[in-house]
Formats: structure tokens, C-alpha cells, sequence
């Protein structure tokens, strides 16, 4: 599939790549991974805060949440929002915020996420996370005694951070690889093929050295051509790294031995080797980097890519693995929305000719002009109707409860907005980047304005 360009990036200038490491060059099977997030989470709220409910009447239902949703804790609602801070569709746990009620409680709100009162669920990890707050708001509903909204979504959070720490998540992955996770052997193809052309490579991941080096060993190491191990390939690996504390603060860095695992303090400058922790400022300093001679790749708009643009002048990349679902069903709905887009001119034209009649009313036969001003009205019914049913028909093609991911009804949303402002190229899987020379200048489209539209 293609990469998409929102600024130009001429790889040629780049010197550097940094990965991130889970969902970027390591793929989940995220239904499974998130389904098991969500049991486990779901079985410590029980266990360790004592939650009345039965494990078997809660189900992990993969489509109840997309990436780029809210969790709106005091109200218990799960919102898509449209980039002007809107909200666009909403759900009480999983029951459907009808829009008179929608309108009631968020038309005068923007929806600002830095308000203690939001949580942002942007990245396929927090697909459980939301799941599983909307199941529990259901059994609410029901009668269980549970705390109020905003203690659940915060005890949900932190089951989920707990079994992310704790290796309940990643000792079952540990167990049974081949469930969870998708060898890939063009990553590894990807990754040989950028070293040829002089990039220096480097990792920066979440996770730990343990972790990493289970996962690497069993998507990159077997398809090697030119190296024998996946380590031979990166001049620096940071594991633990804290994203995004990892772009902006100054945390110390720990080498990490690779055989033993063990660690010591270091403080010479971090030139190669595996670390833990530390910070970006300080890799680019001492690998005598400029911010943008470094591109780096990764899954989380947030803690990948919307603190590093704003901190360090690194250049950015965002995988979004729903992207190739969402593009296989623009192309398959393709014609409905060229109909859609008919309908709505000549929508727009029966009512400029509503609009002409009206002022015709005082100088021509009042009631001549007030019987072909009924006829264009049952004209524009009868074309709402067909756009309603055509907007229906459009919505089947994606997700059942929320639509496209990266639209909030004609406006784009707020996910898409801060993938926008903030990833200088994104694309669906890291070996997209196979269908470029690591030569290529990537240029954007031309945005066009509203003003610069021209209407024949
Ligand atoms: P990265 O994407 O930076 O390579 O690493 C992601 C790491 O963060 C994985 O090890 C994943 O298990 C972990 N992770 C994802 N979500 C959470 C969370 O909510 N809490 C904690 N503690 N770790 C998380
Ligand atoms: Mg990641």
C-alpha cells in the first residue's frame, strides 16, 4: 500500500531512523492481544478491587471501540469527535446517545483533552481499555453496585496498565507467540534494505529488553539475509524508554549486557549498545544528530509522534494499522458516495431556488409562488430521503458503531486532525515503505481551500 504525505520529507536528508517497536515493526493480532487484555484486566478488577460482577456476562466485542475515540469518565460515555473539538457520535456504555440527547448535553462543549475529565484511547492498546469501560457502564445500568463512572474508567486504566506491568499480558504472549503476533518477513527485508543505503537504524521502544529481544527474535532474526541477528542491525536500542518522557525529560540511561540482561549506570556518551531509559535529547547529542536528519517511526500519535514534533525537531511518521481497512472500504463505497455527493448539489441548488422564490413572494401571485415553493419543499423531502438511505447504506461498509476512523461525518476527526498536523507521512504497515527507495522525496497533495474550489 502507499505511503501518505502530509509534509515533505526528503529521505534522502535523512540519516537516522528510529523505530518504535509493538504495532510499528512488530504486528499484533489485535483481537486476540486485546481480548486477552481485556479478560485479564476484567479478572483483577474482580480479584483485586472487588468488583460484583460475573466474568462470563462481560464479552470483549472488538468492534465497540476504533482508535481516536474519548472516554468521557464523569458521564460514562465513549465520543468520536470532529477536529473542531465536537462531539459527533456517542454511546452510554454501548447503548447509542440518540442526537436530541447528544445535543443536549455536548452542543456547547468542546471537548478539551486535557481535561482531567477525558481519556483519549489512541492506539490498539486502548481498544480493550474503552471495551471494557462500556461493558461495565452496562452492568451498572443493570444494577450492579460499582463505583460511579469516573472511579471505573480510572480502576479500568489501571487494571489494564497493571496487566501491561505485571507479565500477566506479556508471559501469555510468551507462551503462545503464534497466537498474538504476526511474523512478518519484509520487515526484516525493510530493515536490511535501509542499512544498505547507509541509514543508521536505531530502536526506541516501550517495552522491555526481555520482551523486545522475544519479539524481535521471532519476527526479524529468522528472515535475515545479510545479518544473523536482529541486533546486528541497530546502532543504538533504548527498551523501557517511557515514551513520551523518553522526548522530554532528562532521564539517565542504563546499558543493559546483552547476554546477562544485567545493567550498569553509563556515562560516557551512548554511541551503540542496548540501554534502558534515558532521553532523546542527550541520543541526538551524542550520536551528533540534527533533529531532522532523524525520522521515526511509530503507532502512538501521542507518545510516538505528537510530543516528539512539538519538543524535537525530529521528523515523524505514524503507522496506523486501520488504515488499510479503511482505505480497502473508501474504494468499495465508492459509488455511494459519488451519489451522495449528486444528491447534495442538487440539494443545494432546490434550495437557492427555495430561497429565490421566497423573495419573489411579495412582488409576484402570492399563492402561484406558494404552490411552487410547496413543490420544491416535497422535491428536497424526497432527496433527504434518498441521501439518509444512501448515508445508511455508506455506513455499512465501516465500523458498525462509529463509521470511518478518520472522519466525523463531513469533517475530518480529530484523530485524523492531530495525524495531520503532527505525522509528516503515515501508512497502514511499516513495510510500506518497500514500495519507495529510501531515495524518495515525498511531497503532499495541494490542500485546496474552500475559496478555491471551482463550481462549473
Ligand atoms: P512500544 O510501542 O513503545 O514499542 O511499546 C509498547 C509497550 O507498552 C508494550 O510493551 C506494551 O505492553 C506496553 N503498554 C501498552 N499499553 C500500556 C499501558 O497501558 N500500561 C503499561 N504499563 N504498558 C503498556
Ligand atoms: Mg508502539
Amino acid at each position: 500500500m502507499s505511503v501518505y504525505v502530509n509534509r515533505i520529507l526528503n529521505m534522502k536528508k535523512i540519516k537516522a531512523i528510529g523505530f518504535d517497536m509493538d504495532y510499528t515493526l512488530v504486528r499484533y493480532h489485535t483481537d486476540k492481544f486485546e481480548k486477552l487484555s481485556f479478560n485479564t484486566a476484567l479478572e483483577k478488577l474482580i480479584s483485586i478491587k472487588g468488583y460484583p460482577v460475573r466474568s462470563e456476562d462481560l464479552h470483549f466485542d472488538p468492534q465497540m471501540v476504533i482508535q481516536g475515540l474519548v472516554i468521557d469518565k464523569k458521564r460514562g460515555n465513549l465520543l468520536k469527535v470532529s477536529r473542531f473539538g465536537k462531539v459527533k457520535i456517542s454511546y452510554h456504555g454501548t447503548t447509542p446517545i440518540d442526537f436530541g440527547q447528544q445535543q443536549k448535553v455536548y452542543r456547547n462543549r468542546m471537548v478539551d483533552l486535557s481535561h482531567e475529565n477525558y481519556q483519549s484511547l489512541d492506539t490498539c492498546f486502548s481498544l480493550s481499555n474503552g471495551a471494557l469501560f462500556a461493558q461495565l457502564v452496562e452492568q451498572k445500568k443493570k444494577g450492579a453496585e460499582l463505583p460511579d463512572f469516573e472511579q471505573i474508567a480510572d480502576d479500568v486504566r489501571e487494571m489494564i496498565d497493571l496487566a501491561h506491568r505485571d507479565g500477566s499480558l506479556k508471559n501469555a504472549v510468551r507462551n503462545n507467540i503464534e497466537e498474538y503476533i504476526i511474523p512478518d518477513p519484509n520487515v526484516a527485508r525493510l530493515l536490511e534494505r535501509l542499512k544498505r543505503y547507509g541509514k543508521r537504524l536505531l530502536v526506541i521502544t516501550n517495552s522491555d529488553y526481555s520482551y523486545t529481544e522475544l519479539l524481535m527474535n521471532y519476527t526479524v532474526t529468522p528472515y535475515l539475509k545479510e545479518h544473523s541477528n536482529w541486533k546486528e542491525l541497530f546502532e543504538v536500542i533504548i527498551t523501557l524508554a517511557k515514551k513520551p518522557v523518553f522526548f522530554l525529560e532528562k532521564q539517565d540511561f542504563l546499558e543493559i549486557e546483552p547476554k546477562s540482561g544485567m545493567m550498569k549506570n553509563v556515562h560516557a556518551p551512548i554511541t551503540e549498545g542496548i540501554h534502558q531509559g534515558g532521553n532523546a535529547q542527550q541520543l541526538q547529542k551524542d550520536l551528533q544528530l540534527k533533529g531532522d536528519d532523524i525520522l521515526y517511526l511509530g503507532d502512538h500519535i501521542y507518545g510516538d509522534v505528537v510530543t516528539l514534533k512539538k519538543t524535537l525537531n525530529w521528523r515523524t511518521a505514524l503507522v496506523l494499522e486501520p488504515l488499510s481497512q479503511e482505505i480497502a472500504s473508501i474504494q468499495s463505497s465508492k459509488e455511494i458516495l459519488q451519489e451522495i455527493d449528486k444528491l447534495m448539489l442538487e440539494k443545494e441548488s432546490l434550495e437557492t431556488k427555495l430561497n429565490t422564490l421566497d423573495i419573489e413572494k411579495s412582488s409576484k401571485n402570492k399563492n402561484e409562488v406558494k404552490s411552487q415553493m410547496n413543490e420544491v419543499f416535497s422535491t428536497i423531502e424526497n432527496t433527504n430521503t434518498q441521501i439518509s438511505k444512501l448515508l445508511d447504506d455508506h455506513k455499512n461498509y465501516f465500523n458498525p458503531y462509529w463509521g470511518e476512523v478518520m472522519r466525523a461525518g463531513s469533517e475530518e476527526s480529530r484523530f485524523a486532525d492531530q495525524v495531520e498536523k503532527y505525522a509528516c507521512i503515515y501508512m497502514s504497515q511499516v513495510t510500506d515503505l518497500l514500495n519507495y527507495s529510501p531515495k524518495t522525496y515525498f511531497r503532499p497533495h495541494k490542500r485546496i481551500l474552500p475559496h478555491e474550489i471551482i463550481n462549473n
